[in-house]
């Protein structure tokens, strides 16, 4: 890897100067108008055949270099709406307009602009570097990871039809840790994730005479406290569950009972028995609360969102992790749990029918963090991602992205390693 190294060396200014660009212009999802022109713009000078508008506003470029497997390498692109509070001088200002109408502030809060950045930087190299390897590489940047959309509208819009299938799919995810550490995860990644709404409807009336209404503010507050009794008392405590109410919707004035209230809740599974089994309870401890409180209706549940778990190819990441310690030193490497967070990586991965390999990077100081380690301060002084304080270093966490997906591709390409990967992509290579 050192002729690697010696090339990426050369080009992390200009990555470094990308990133910091990207930083300052986030884009919402399905808003990535300008990330995707750059993105397609590096990616034509450096002679890949790029599509864009895949799946709204997705980019996927494909170089194909004689025969030989097919890898595909994704980066989602969208970014959150979140004042940024890093104080860094390339922090974004960007607003955008919500959904009401309103101006919300836009920012780079996951991290996706260093996932484009690595992106690119590892497609110039394999261009760089063509000679060395052969097969056809699809890069994919998908819009709209946060909303839980992007994936799905890239496979509607007919991604495994319209551009070369591949044998394996690789992403990953920058998060709190030290830049320049890899953690594996054999078998699942990341949660199942779900979004449901609960309406309850209750009878409004005046707030000196609650006798004479339902109240579904009451309703409401119960409702919160004893959706934690599904976790505490309904599933088994090996299994691991979160559900959190992140909005609550009633009222207006202090002095008036509301005719409804509405809670945005969150589930996070990693089995699917155990998810239906949340579901259900959660829409049963909602009939009760209306039961309850002689409700004069019973609650509506609005499902959302549905995102599959991300679930990784065991073999594939066995061996993926070994390049990765060929790459970076074992010590590097961290063997890692499931995590609760979410991804819809793994809607690709379902449709496309292929294993998957999915790896989360560091992107802190090393150093930084390991004082925090010391002094038991990681929750304080390490914002994690979705934070308004979440700012990867751009040395090292660049170049270890790009090294890491450059290094995985590389191990499947026809070259001098290839032939060692597992037999989910090598019968497909035949
Ligand atoms: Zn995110
Ligand atoms: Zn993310």
């Amino acid at each position: 890897m050192n002729a690697i190294a010696d090339s990426l060396d050369r080009s992390l200014p200009a990555l470094v100067d990308l990133y910091k660009d990207l930083h300052a212009h986030p884009e919402l999802a399905f808003q990535e108008h300008r990330t995707a022109s750059v993105v397609a713009q590096r990616l034509r000078t450096l002679g890949w055949n790029v599509t864009t508008g895949v799946g709204r506003t997705g980019v996927v470029a494909v170089l194909r270099n004689g025969p030989g497997p097919t890898i595909m390498l994704r980066a989602d692109m969208d970014a959150l709406p979140v004042r940024e509070n890093t104080g860094l001088d390339y922090a974004s200002t960007r607003t955008a307009d919500g959904p009401d109408g309103s101006t919300i502030p836009v920012m780079h809060a996951c991290g996706h602009d260093i996932h484009v950045t690595c992106l690119i930087g590892a497609c110039a190299l394999l261009s760089e570097r063509a000679t060395a390897w052969q097969g056809t590489v699809v890069a994919v940047f998908q819009p709209a990871e946060e909303s839980g959309l992007g994936a799905q509208a890239m496979v509607d819009d007919g991604l495994f039809e319209r551009f070369p299938r591949p044998t394996v799919l690789l992403g990953q995810h920058v998060g709190p840790g030290p830049a320049g550490m890899v953690a594996k995860v054999p078998g699942t990644v990341m949660a199942a994730a779900d979004s449901i709404t609960v309406r309850l409807y209750g009878r409004g009336g005046h707030g000196s005479k609650p006798e004479t209404t339902v109240d579904p503010v009451v309703m409401a507050a119960s409702l919160v406290g004893r959706l934690q009794s599904i976790v505490s008392r309904m599933v088994p405590s090996q299994e691991s569950v979160v559900i959190t109410v992140g909005s609550i919707k009633a009222g207006i004035t202090a002095a008036t009972i509301p005719d409804e209230a509405e809670l945005g809740i969150n589930v996070r599974t990693f089995n699917p028995g155990v998810r239906r089994r949340v579901i259900d309870a959660i829409a049963r401890l909602a009939k009760a609360e209306a039961l309850a409180a002689d409700a004069p209706r019973q609650p509506d549940l609005i499902t959302g969102y549905h995102l599959p778990a991300t679930v990784n190819d065991p073999d594939q990441t066995e061996y993926v992790a070994c390049v990765h310690e060929g790459v970076f030193g074992p010590e590097a490497v961290i063997p890692m749990g499931p995590n609760t967070a979410s991804e819809d990586f793994g809607v690709l991965a379902q449709a496309a029918q292929v294993p998957s390999v999915f790896w989360f990077f560091g992107g802190n100081d090393p150093e930084e963090f390991q004082q925090a380690l010391c002094a038991d301060r990681l929750a304080e002084d390490i914002p994690p991602n979705h934070s308004s304080l979440f700012a990867p270093a751009p040395r090292p966490t660049i170049s270890t992205g790009v090294q890491a997906l450059l290094g995985a591709a590389l191990a499947y390409l026809e070259g001098p390693h290839a032939d060692a990967a597992p037999a989910a992509a090598g019968t497909a290579r035949a």
